[in-house]
């Protein structure tokens, strides 16, 4: 499969090394607003290293002396402190925050722009709700740790290294104690990694799966229902929730683990300290404040290790989301302009293909093959066939959204190829069976076709589609909302808006996939000539799936699995018994039938 291929491969397993040599560049727009965070994150480590030297002071000098109008000053240094402390705090959990939702923001420009720029095949490949975990849960957690993981980091070393220097410069020798636990807690911790790693990519795999099973089931939620599927879909749902459950369970069970693993091995040396240090404070080697000072220390020491190896957790998840997100944005596409593209401007529209092969993917049969057919600018052909023979799929070749295997197609003699792909999609309109309308008004979904188009225009579009007298009468006219949240609107008129929109872009070449079901009359004529219309002076496709709606078309192009098989005009095809009777025939007999 190929998109599969470069998940797994590339990067699915890209080391960390170069995931963060990727995710570094996303700090570059912030970085003022990172210097700010990372140091008032020093700061805050600094300032914690001083509560056990003021301990230290109060217990050995301040109290012995009896100075109260010193401890009184010391006091307020240690609340001024305290007020330092708290701004660097707000700053920290304020303007980290705000650098985490600036990259978060720009993660997912970049992946959504992205996304517009993949093959169409993607798309067929990729379900809605993959594409939807991605952008939305995965970078959340992304933007969390972004932030995070520098600071704990930053934070966390300067405790550590701050209290092992004054721990040092209080008594070396209780100080290398407590250093030996250091490696046992790195042993302990790095035997993690692996499970970490795993655990967090399959929470985010199966979370995503949940995701796709509901944006399915949403968007066919007619389809559940008019089967009375209903308790299918939740089975089949409550077997990927159980799955994200068991997933979830068995990441916080190493979790866990590792956690216990890790404040156990710390309290442990707390606990030595307290016995070796005892034990020298006994022997009069060390103060009673050097003493409880040490002990406070320690437990700054161990504290950012915990911090540290936490981290690693951030991290591995952090990584998870990471990957997921260049798995989409590595995924290159296929069809690009290349090097010396053209503008197709002013073109007439002679469409010519020949020899054109054709493969929805490698190791998929051919869907097309030898097929060659020339059609003059501003004629109109029809292709007629069996379902499945290829009709959509020769149409959809033109504006690329698939490019083809064999041969080649032209326009006006240009390999399409070499034409940009802005310019050779803005030259040819789609007219598809299922007219897609965005949420917003009629206006709006209107001028999808020439975005900033005049009112004038829209309107005169509209007109041209035998739209307006229906228009007129919705609830606000122009300005009615259609899409989710609208007036929803029948097949026949969301198709009288889709041929407005084309009015409007008026492009030389027109591909028309004719609506499968049946329209009433009136909508059926109303939509015959408004296309009639919009085809005059236009090179035109029509992908007839009724027989009876092509009965005049000038050309008849007949494609089956073996190519296009006969041309030519309605009675002459009929009369001459081949492919075509056989079809129309059997659309009689089933009309008459019904
Ligand atoms: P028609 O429009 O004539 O009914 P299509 O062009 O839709 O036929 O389909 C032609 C063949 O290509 C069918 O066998 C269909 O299964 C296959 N096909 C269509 N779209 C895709 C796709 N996106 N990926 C893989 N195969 C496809």
């Amino acid at each position: 499969h190929p998109y599969m291929a470069v998940y797994t491969t590339a990067a699915g397993t890209l080391p960390c090394r170069i995931m963060l040599k990727r995710f570094l560049p996303y700090y570059k727009p912030y970085l003022g607003l990172a210097a700010l965070d990372l140091s008032c994150a020093l700061g805050l480590g600094l300032a914690d290293l001083v509560f056990p030297a003021a301990t230290k002071r109060v217990v050995d000098v301040i109290v012995p002396s009896g100075d109260l109008p010193a401890l009184a000053r010391f006091a307020v240094l240690l609340v001024l402190l305290y007020v330092v402390r708290a701004v660097l705090e707000f700053v920290v959990g304020y303007y980290g925050h705000v650098l985490g939702v600036n990259i978060q923001h720009d993660l997912r420009r970049d992946i959504y722009r992205h996304l517009h720029t993949l093959d169409t095949r993607f798309f067929d490949d990729t379900k809605t709700g993959q594409i939807m975990s991605r952008i939305v849960g995965d970078l959340f957690d992304l933007a969390e740790i972004s932030h995070h993981l520098p600071e704990d980091l930053i934070m966390a070393s300067v405790r550590l290294v701050g209290s092992l220097i004054v721990m040092m410069a209080i008594e070396w020798r209780l100080a290398l104690v407590v250093f030996a636990i250091v490696p046992v807690l790195i042993a302990f911790s790095a035997t993690f990694r692996d499970k970490f790693r795993k655990a967090f990519k399959r929470n985010k795999e199966t979370m995503a799966a949940i995701n796709e099973h509901i944006e399915e089931s949403v968007s066919g939620v007619r389809v559940v229902r008019a089967f009375g599927n209903e308790d299918f879909e939740t089975a089949r749902f409550d077997e990927g929730n159980a799955t994200f459950r068991a997933s979830r369970i068995a990441s916080v069970w190493h979790i866990g683990v590792f956690n216990t693993g890790v404040s156990f091995l710390s309290n442990l040396g707390l606990v030595i300290v307290l016995t070796a240090g005892g034990y020298a404070a006994f022997r009069g080697s060390v103060s009673m404040g050097a003493y409880i000072a040490f002990a406070l220390y320690v437990a700054r020491f161990f504290q950012p290790i915990e911090t540290l190896v936490r981290s690693m957790e951030l991290f591995q998840e952090g990584a998870a989301g990471f990957r997921r997100f260049l798995e989409i944005v590595d995924t290159e596409p296929s069809i690009v302009d290349v090097p010396d593209a053209v503008e197709l401007a002013s073109i007439r529209g002679d469409v010519v293909f020949s020899g054109v092969g054709f493969r929805y993917g490698d190791g998929l049969d051919r869907v097309l093959e030898h097929v060659d057919l020339s059609v003059a600018a501003g004629e109109t052909v029809a292709i007629v066939g069996p379902s499945g023979a290829g009709k959509t799929t020769l149409c959809s070749l033109i504006p690329r959204f698939y490019d083809i295997e064999e041969g080649s197609i032209s326009i006006d003699g240009l390999d399409i190829r070499h034409a940009t792909i802005a310019s050779l999609r803005q030259a040819v309109g789609l007219v598809q069976q299922d007219v897609f309308l965005f949420s917003g008004s009629v206006r709006d979904n209107i001028a999808y076709g020439r975005l900033g188009a005049s009112d004038h225009d829209i309107e005169a579009a509209a007109k041209a589609a035998n739209a307006l007298d229906f228009i007129r009468e919705l609830p606000q006219g122009f300005e009615t909302l259609v899409g989710e949240r609208g007036v929803k609107l029948s097949g026949g008129q969301k198709q009288r808006i889709a041929i407005a929109r084309m009015f409007l872009k008026d492009p030389p070449i027109l591909i028309l996939d004719e609506a499968t079901s049946s329209l009433d009359t009136m909508s059926e004529l109303a939509i015959r000539e408004s296309l009639e219309r919009l085809s005059k002076g236009r090179t035109t496709f029509i992908i007839a799936h009724r027989l009876a709606t092509i009965r005049h078309a000038a050309r008849i192009l007949v494609l089956t699995e073996d190519g296009i098989v006969e041309q030519g005009r309605h009675d002459d095809l009929v009369n001459s018994g081949g492919v075509y009777k056989r079809l129309y025939d059997a659309q009689v007999e089933s009309l008459l039938v019904s």
